[in-house]
């Protein structure tokens, strides 16, 4: 069973999906992480990438279904994904599905809760870190924020009806965060 990850900037959904990965044995896709990586090439495609997550918009559906779908189909079947940034609005969520249908896998839902301005200070601190040109820029960090709440959280929403997202508290430290995750996957 595959997992994807939900929850907003700086919530701490990365280094909990990279913990879980490493201790279970799940590979991560990353969206942002891949699309950093085209951006890095300078290409054509790279530069328009640039232009969105410099604005903290989501790109064009079409560049980033390209790249998830040849991911998946990528993937050996018996080895288990984690999906962290896709879906994140409602087109890539219908893309999402069937993509994963089509190569029969099935997934379950984490979404990670957090205080949103708690946030904030996270994410301009990594910024410092790893020197991530859109995490510098408090005006950006908000306008990711508000693509999560206004595409992203009725994602969550329509999974929730299904009965497929467990919610985890995000608040305190990673080890508390992290044994709460494994309770509620039952690991
Ligand atoms: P993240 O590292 O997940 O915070 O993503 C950083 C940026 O990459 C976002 O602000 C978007 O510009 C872009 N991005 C990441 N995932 C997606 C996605 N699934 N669809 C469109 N754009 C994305």
């Amino acid at each position: 069973m595959d997992l994807v990850f939900f929850g907003i900037q700086g919530s701490g959904k990365g280094t909990q999906a990279k913990k879980l990965a490493e201790e279970f044995g799940y590979d991560i896709f990353e969206a942002g992480g891949e699309l950093r990586k085209i951006q890095a090439t300078g290409s054509e495609l790279g530069e328009t990438v640039r232009s969105y997550m410099s604005a903290g918009k989501l790109v064009p559906l079409d560049i980033i279904m390209r790249v998830v779908k040849e991911a998946i189909e990528s993937y050996p079947a018996d080895q288990k994904i984690l999906f962290d940034g896709i879906p994140r609005d409602k087109d890539q969520k219908s893309g999402f599905n069937e993509i994963m249908s089509e190569v029969g896998r099935d997934f379950k839902c984490v979404e990670i809760k957090v205080n949103k301005e708690a946030c904030i200070q996270r994410i301009l601190k990594r910024a410092e870190i790893e020197g991530r040109e859109d995490d510098a820029d408090e005006a950006v960090i908000r306008k990711r924020m508000s693509v999560f709440e206004e595409k992203t959280m009725p994602v969550i929403e329509e999974y929730k009806s299904q009965n497929k997202v467990i919610e985890v508290d995000g608040g305190g430290k990673i080890e508390e965060i992290y044994d709460r995750l494994k309770e509620a996957l039952n690991l």
